[in-house]
């Protein structure tokens, strides 16, 4: 079955061909360990691994890397203001270090509780200066470079094409007041490298050919994905707001670099919102996963929850909403488990699944073939089918919810048990009824009795 992806890069749908048969290369552009990730940027990663499972499904080969950043990511992206990192570890007393290590560690628990597959690779900027470095006397050689008092910069104007990715109006770009430029020549150039500006008062900082500094952020994801992947690889990721400035950058930086196409697919995730506008701290919806986890929500009813959108369109988030998913994602999982044995594949159903996610990861259609196959009381082959789907869809379908049943419940059971023992079943019927209301359902088995969530 033909794949279709849309690519920013040509703003269409596209069939995927991979560039060599059978394989995909893939780089997802990782967080900036310095704090907690919200469920926005979590999103970000829950559609890497819904294309990683399609192309996996569809037979590929696919080798995914992604990159954590724990350096030179500057809280403007004017290539101004202090270093993430820096900024965190000096707030808390720690080495920039512990806090990468820390806040990555949080991050992975979380894709691990998202059942986010994990990638091929890890790497970390901090641990690949060299191959930065490299790029970036790649780029001075073939004279793309400039110094500046605070750093090496990247020359927009002599890339033909700047800006083809976001398909900026580059003339109306140039023009950047004095202020804005400040030893900039063009207002799009960014920093390769920035230079420290008092030696020893960063905790990260390293000899270069241009002195003692450390790499701007775009240069990490070139130098790393191509040092994996190579040159010229399949499909990059990222959230829509890496389009106009982080992406445009590695395109730049790296096909100067080489003189070849980078990226064949590059491939953008809409955000979460929260009453239309971005999730932040200002206008809320900011929560970590955990933070859901202490309100109730288990981390796969947020997976549910973003499978129901478009990775391509905003998703607007509120706790009643998630609350409406984890109820249906509770529903699913309950139907399912009442299906018996049955060995035969439900070819019909599947195709209809494989269409959806083949038509550009279509996960809001692809759950209602879902729920409609499971619904249709005459369609067999629902167990095998069901666990192919959810190899895309990782919702754990078939995972029993540990239930925790609170000891209350666990009383009312057994009394409920000695008056069935005793034949009083006035006082048992009575004792399910309040059993019931706790949110339980209590059924008879052969070897006593069972709780259910209700
Ligand atoms: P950062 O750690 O800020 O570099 O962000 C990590 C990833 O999360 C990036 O790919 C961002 O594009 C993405 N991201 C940030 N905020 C949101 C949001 N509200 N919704 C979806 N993705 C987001
Ligand atoms: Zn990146």
């Amino acid at each position: 079955m033909v794949l279709k992806l849309y690519n920013t890069l040509t703003r269409k749908k596209e069939v995927f061909k991979p560039i060599k048969k059978g394989q995909v290369g893939m780089y997802s552009c990782g967080p900036t360990v310095y704090w907690y990730q919200h469920i926005g940027n979590l999103k970000a990663y829950i559609f890497a691994d819904i294309l990683k499972r399609t192309l996996e499904f569809d037979g590929y080969k696919v080798k995914h890397v992604i990159n954590i950043t724990d350096v030179g990511h500057l809280t403007s992206d004017a290539d101004e203001g202090e270093d993430k990192m820096e900024k965190e570890a000096a707030k808390e007393g720690k080495t920039a270090k512990e806090i990468a290590d820390y806040y990555f560690k949080l991050f992975f628990e979380d894709l691990k509780k998202l059942n986010i597959k994990e990638p091929d690779t890890w790497c970390k900027a901090t641990e690949h200066i060299k191959e930065q470095i490299a790029l970036i006397k790649k780029l001075e050689d073939k004279g793309y470079t400039y110094r500046t008092e605070d750093g090496i910069y990247f020359d927009t104007a002599k890339f033909k094409d700047y800006g083809k990715l976001a398909r900026l109006n580059i003339s109306g770009l140039k023009a950047g007041k004095r202020i804005e430029m400040k030893n900039k020549k063009n207002k799009t150039d960014f920093a390769l490298w920035k230079f420290s500006d008092v030696p020893g008062k960063r905790q990260q900082e390293w000899d270069s050919p241009w002195g003692l500094g450390f790499p701007g952020w775009h240069i990490e994801c070139s130098a790393m994905s191509m040092k994996y992947l190579g040159e010229h690889f399949d499909i990059h990721t990222g959230g829509v707001d890496h389009i106009p400035i982080h992406h445009t950058n590695e395109i730049a930086q790296s096909e100067a670099a080489t003189g070849k196409k980078f990226v064949n697919c590059w491939m953008h995730e809409n955000f979460l919102t929260f009453k239309g506008e971005k999730v932040s701290k200002s206008k809320g919806g900011l929560f970590t996963l955990t933070e859901l986890q202490e309100k109730g929500f288990e981390p796969l009813a947020y997976r549910y929850f973003i499978l129901t959108g478009s990775y391509r369109q905003p998703i607007d988030f509120s706790l009643e909403i998630l609350e409406g998913s984890k109820n249906a994602y509770e529903r699913l999982k309950n139907i399912i488990s009442d299906f018996g044995d049955d060995e035969s594949i439900n070819k019909e159903y599947l195709k209809k699944f494989e269409e959806a996610i083949n038509d550009d990861l279509n996960t809001p259609e692809a759950l209602a073939v879902l729920w409609k196959f499971v619904r249709d009381k005459d369609a067999e082959g629902k167990i095998k089918t069901i666990e192919k789907m959810d190899s895309v869809l990782g919702l754990k379908l078939f995972e029993k919810e540990k239930i925790e049943i609170p000891e209350e419940v666990k009383k009312l059971a057994e009394e409920r048990e000695n008056a069935r023992k005793e034949k009083n079943w006035k006082k048992a019927d009575e004792l399910r009824e309040k059993i019931k209301k706790q949110g339980f359902e209590i059924l008879d088995t052969k070897e006593g009795w069972e709780i259910k969530k209700g």
